[in-house]
């Protein structure tokens, strides 16, 4: 089975998002960037399914700046084969993202696009329904646990309230969510070999996808500052304060 992994390039999770004063955005300049966290975790999934000896290959695929090949050699050190990055500075939005995965998946002809469930800049969760609609192709989100199940996946889907097993036919789409596995870190042997392994490097224009955003962000607020907290007494003078703001 061959797998390709979509890697986005974010803010790494670890920090602290400040809102540029024009409300246009959030302040990109010095700031630590990392793989989406999700993306580790379908990186590390597909490295796993090749361990097994299920996947033959694992491709990785950026769209991003040129710092996203950075981002690709993660992947690389973590395990995976080749990468391609589809370069562009500019703001691309999931549909024109899933719009270049699906001409990738044409190129690549993979039995599983494995995606992250959502990446935690935009928190969008739309790439891989899309890519599945644009392909016409089964799709299990939320994955939870992969299993290979003859020519089809079953997977496990985190739902509310509980768990849902779904078997699909390949080639599949596939988002991964938080609990499904560990992501290991790259050793120093890995990250070594991970420099000679090819990444291609490639346009929006190449697969002829007008990436044009459609969309306008209107503007961009920090979430409101909380109000501090107060101690009471005891339980009578709790029950007595939420009586008197309204919340029983
Ligand atoms: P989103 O729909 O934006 O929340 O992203 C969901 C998933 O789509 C991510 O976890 C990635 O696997 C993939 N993805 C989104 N944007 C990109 C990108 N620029 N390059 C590669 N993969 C992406």
């Amino acid at each position: 089975m061959k797998v390709l992994v979509p890697v986005k390039r974010v803010i790494d999770y670890n920090v602290k998002v400040r809102v540029k004063p024009d409300q246009t955005g959030v302040d990109l300049a010095n700031v630590k960037m990392s793989m989406n966290p999700f993306d580790e975790i379908s990186v590390e999934e597909a490295v796993r399914m090749k361990e097994a000896g299920i996947a033959t290959e694992v491709v990785v695929v950026s769209i991003g700046p040129q710092q996203a090949q950075e981002t690709i050699r993660t992947a690389l050190a973590m395990g995976a084969d080749r990468g391609i990055l589809i370069k562009t500075d500019a703001m691309v939005e999931p549909l024109a993202v899933a719009k270049l995965l699906a001409k990738v998946a044409a190129d690549e002809k993979p039995d599983l696009v494995l995606l992250g469930k959502q990446a935690i800049d935009d928190d969008s969760n739309q790439t891989g329904q899309m890519l599945a609609a644009l392909l016409d192709w089964p799709q299990g989100t939320f994955a939870y646990k992969i299993e290979k199940d003859g020519d089809a996946l079953k997977v496990t889907r985190e739902v509310d309230g509980g768990l849902q097993t779904v078997k699909l036919q390949t080639p599949a789409v596939v988002t991964v969510d938080l609990r499904l596995n560990e992501p290991r870190y790259a050793s120093l042997p890995n990250i070594m070999k991970a420099k000679k392994k090819e990444i291609a490097e490639k346009s929006p224009a190449d697969y002829g996808v007008d990436i044009t955003p459609r969309l306008t962000v209107v503007k961009v607020t920090e979430p409101a500052a909380r109000s501090g907290g107060v101690k009471v007494e005891d339980v009578a003078a709790l029950v007595a304060k939420l009586k008197t703001a309204g919340a029983v």
